[in-house]
């Protein structure tokens, strides 16, 4: 559902992103694959290359305001146009409550989680200006809705998120952009499992009304959606997909 349509995802040497940027390029996009450790984003493009898809790998910083910049460049260099963008590079920061949070840690986590999503929007919308319009997707959290306790710049961060995606949303609506943000619930990452032990991750499953974690190609799958034309209606909106976490 994606052919002739050109994409870009951060963070997609990885995880979600890796699995995101997979599922654009089997629908039918050509892929520019970012990510900050670019062996990473290399292997994810020979994933895509070898089932015979289209993906070029990006080596940038999204917490630079500058990289981002440099990635929609190197985009429209390569492929002419942008019309889907997937930020979803982003990280946990440690694990401490507020009152023992040093300033520069929560720094660095706004800098990548919130900063960099609006850098890259920013340039993101410049382009898919005009070539006409686009579909973006920012990466949030269920955490961006309840809390993370001890993890307070992440929970900001990804509440900020979804309110600038809905800003966007509505400033350019009648320009042909669509603004979205997903939710993922606890799904199993490499940045999940940095975070959380075994026993932790057994406990949230068990909350879970579906009992279980999700999985990238779940999120990826509704990433798509959104991306889509198929979901020509929907903007601003900040999608949930938990296994039921944050309904019960
Ligand atoms: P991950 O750690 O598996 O992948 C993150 C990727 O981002 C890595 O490839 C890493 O190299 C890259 N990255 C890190 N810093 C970067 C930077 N400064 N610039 C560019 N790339 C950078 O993580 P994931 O679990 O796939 O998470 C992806 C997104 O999904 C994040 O925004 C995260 O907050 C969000 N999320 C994850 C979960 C989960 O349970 N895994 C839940 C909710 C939201």
């Amino acid at each position: 559902i994606l052919e002739n349509k050109v994409a870009v995802v951060s963070g997609a040497g990885s995880g979600i992103g890796r699995a995101i940027a997979v599922t654009y390029a089997k629908e039918g996009a050509k892929v520019a694959v970012a990510d900050i450790n670019g062996a990473h984003a290399e292997e994810t493009v020979k994933i895509i290359n070898d089932a015979g898809g289209d993906a070029f790998a990006i080596t940038a910083d999204s917490s630079k305001a500058a990289e981002n910049k440099a990635i929609v460049e190197k985009v429209v260099a390569q492929y002419g146009r942008l019309d889907i963008a997937c930020n979803n590079a982003g990280m946990g920061g440690p694990a401490k409550p507020t009152g023992e949070y040093e300033p520069e840690e929560w720094d660095r986590v706004i800098a990548l989680n919130l900063n960099g999503v609006f850098y890259a929007c920013r340039y993101e919308l410049e382009q898919m200006e005009k070539n006409g319009g686009g579909s973006i997707i920012n990466i949030a959290s269920i955490h961006g809705q309840v809390a993370a306790p001890n993890s307070p710049a992440y929970t900001a961060s990804k509440h900020a998120v979804v309110g600038l995606t809905k800003n966007i949303a509505a400033e350019y609506a009648q320009k042909n952009i669509r603004c979205n943000a997903v939710g993922p619930g606890y799904i199993e990452t490499p940045l999940l499992s940095a975070n959380l032990d075994q026993k932790a991750q057994d406990a949230i499953a068990a909350k879970s009304p579906i009992n279980r974690l999700g999985t990238a190609q779940e999120i990826a799958d509704l990433v798509v959606f959104l991306s889509s034309d198929k979901s020509s209606f929907t903007t601003g909106s900040y999608i949930i997909s938990d296994g039921g976490y944050t309904a019960v």
